[in-house]
């Protein structure tokens, strides 16, 4: 072993490097947020071969004067930091002082640059860490940056990058990111000398998510909006239909600044739980704004971690933005006409209110000037029945377990057990809303045998159990009585019913009553519907879809899986080849 020494900066740059630049995106992230800190307006980044040739991003911003630019290449150095109470409040992007100079100790890097109040720009180059010269050039207002070679001196490194595609598409996935939260910057970027992302200055959150989504789903998508003292959350989500098992299409922004958060991701799945398939992420473009003080940025050399003050606050206002927002989103809207012209022409129950698309919209439009960027209602809601469907109520029931029904404008075909689960589940609360869910006394009383500890448990959740309409009580040491259970839920085994929330109490220890109560609700809800198969009559099948006509909303079950599916006349024909 040699005598301890200290390290030449240029490797002491270089190791940290390892922690900032990652591969070619890495460095148009740090390129265009440094932009965007200049306050530039228009951002133009040209990649070869997915950035691993040759990087440029070019920026209007307020530039750099000449002594600057050896500068602005030095670790630690910045113009966004003075004091260290700064670091309480960091309201720019960057503050570290350390991309510039990461990235010059892994490539060849050229800066030109020139500040408003300059006559021409200057050129520095700086070569693996090696400053080169400095001199005039001719440039325009703002900075241009040209890395190029990136890592090829360390081959190392360099041996982990990816085939050119997949970089350029880990590059195009920031500069999107960026120019979905950052309103009044234009964004362009090309790859290989082709166009491939473009958003104007003035171009709104909504053509944003256009460019990013794609117009047919970003016209579907809903607004979310919710605040909290001095946090606010907006954005936009899409509908259960474009959610995805990995978080791809989750785009969280904290003050601007795009955030991967397991905790806030769990708040995320934790608002759509009820629109979005278990195990989905939806699409969603989710904006955070909170008091700089009150959130710690400097976790992580990538800064895409984050520390929330108040965790809770936060996340129970994303929650809340999520779970209003869908709920007043067309997608969740009651069964538009599927059931009441059955109905209405026996005579025998009230007709249901019909809700038409358009009064969806008015419910749904938003008070900012974006009103009526995104239109409804979404391409598979049912249309309002007109009249002369009024008497084609009858609907047929396809193995037991999906109702097919001609409703205006096309096929509509329902699951009977999601739609049963969320009947139950919204029944349910309604009755724990007025005080208590309905006990139905059992005639002989079912008995459990559990093991000591289990029975415990169980007994420790008993004032619970009777709020929702389950009434137990222990039976000698190891044995439990349910004395009675939901009055609604006809087809519940009681036995089924008591090992499900078992499972529930022992895997929510550390949740709070709150949330115990609504698991258990699902389970009940799932637990006293038709399954998949069950042989129904039509009565109770009618009685079953009349209910659902009544929900606040019955687009998806307990769990996220659809109610309902309409087929519109286009997909038929199209499915016929007669589009
Ligand atoms: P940080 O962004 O954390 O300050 P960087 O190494 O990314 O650190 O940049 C160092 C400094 O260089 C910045 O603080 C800024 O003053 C300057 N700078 C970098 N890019 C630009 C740019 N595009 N326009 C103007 N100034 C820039
Ligand atoms: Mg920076």
């Amino acid at each position: 072993m040699s005598r301890i020494h200290k390290l030449d900066p240029v490797v002491i740059d270089q190791i940290a490097a390892g922690e900032v630049v990652e591969r070619p995106a890495s460095v148009v992230k740090e390129l265009v947020e440094n932009a965007l800190d200049a306050g530039a307006t228009l951002i133009e980044v040209s990649l070869l071969e997915g950035g691993i040739r040759r990087i440029e991003v070019r920026d209007n911003g307020c530039g750099m004067a000449a002594d600057e630019l050896p500068l602005a290449v030095t670790s630690h150095a910045t113009s966004k930091l003075s004091a260290p109470s700064d670091l309480e409040a960091i309201a720019s992007l960057g503050f570290r002082g350390e991309a510039l100079a990461s990235i010059a100790s892994v490539a060849r890097m050229t800066i030109v640059s020139r500040p408003e109040d300059a006559s021409f720009g200057m050129e520095y180059q700086v070569l693996y860490g090696r400053p080169g010269s400095l001199h005039e050039a001719s440039a325009s207002k703002g900075t241009r940056f040209v890395v190029e070679d990136l890592f090829a001196e360390l081959p190392a490194r360099r041996k982990f990058l990816k085939r050119p595609a997949t970089e350029a598409a880990h590059a195009q996935a920031w500069v999107e990111r960026l120019a979905l939260v950052h309103e009044g910057v234009g964004f362009r970027l090309e790859q290989d000398g082709k166009r491939c992302f473009e958003v104007l200055p003035e171009d709104d959150l909504g053509q944003r998510c256009a460019a990013v989504f794609g117009a047919g789903l970003a016209k579907n998508m809903v607004q979310i909006q919710a605040q909290a003292d001095s946090i606010t959350c907006t954005g936009h989500v899409g509908p259960p239909e474009s959610a995805r098992r990995d978080a791809r299409r989750v785009h969280l922004f904290l003050n601007g600044r795009w955030v991967r958060d397991a905790r806030l991701l769990r708040a995320v799945r934790e608002g759509v739980k009820e629109f979005v398939p278990i195990g989905h992420y939806p699409t969603l473009y989710l904006s955070l704004q909170v008091p700089p003080q009150r959130v710690d940025v400097n976790v992580h050399p990538q800064k895409t971690e984050v520390r929330f003050r108040d965790e809770r606050l936060v996340f129970g206002t994303v929650v809340r933005a999520l779970r209003q927002g869908l709920a007043a989103a067309p997608w969740a809207t009651r069964m538009v006409g599927t059931v009441g012209s059955t109905v209405q022409d026996r005579g025998s129950f009230p007709a249901p209110s019909w809700q038409r698309p358009q009064d969806l919209s008015a419910g749904l439009s938003s008070p900012s000037s974006r009103e009526g960027f995104f239109p409804v209602p979404a391409p598979h809601l049912p249309m309002e029945v007109a009249a002369e469907d009024r008497g084609k109520g009858e609907f047929l029931s396809v193995a037991n377990t999906f109702l097919f029904r001609a409703v205006a404008g096309g096929v509509e075909i329902i699951d009977q057990h999601a739609l049963h689960e969320r009947v139950n589940l919204e029944e349910l609360r309604r009755e724990l809303r007025q005080g208590q869910v309905v006990t139905q006394p059992l005639l002989v009383p079912a008995l459990v045998d559990l093991s000591r500890e289990e029975l415990d448990l169980l007994l420790q959740h008993q004032d619970k159990f009777r709020k929702l309409g389950v009434d137990i009580e222990a039976f000698g040491e190891t044995t439990l009585a349910i004395r009675g259970i939901p009055a609604r839920l006809q087809r519940l085994q009681p036995e089924k019913l008591v090992l499900d929330l078992l499972e529930i109490a022992q895997s929510h220890r550390q949740a709070t009553p709150d949330q115990i109560q609504e698991e258990m609700l699902f389970s009940m809800a799932c637990r006293g519907a038709v399954m998949a198969g069950d042989a129904v009559d039509a009565e109770a099948l009618e009685s079953l879809l009349r209910r659902g006509a009544d929900l606040p909303q019955d687009r998806t079950c307990a769990h996220g899986r659809p109610v309902r599916v309409f087929l519109s006349l286009e997909d038929l024909e199209r499915a016929f080849y007669r589009r």
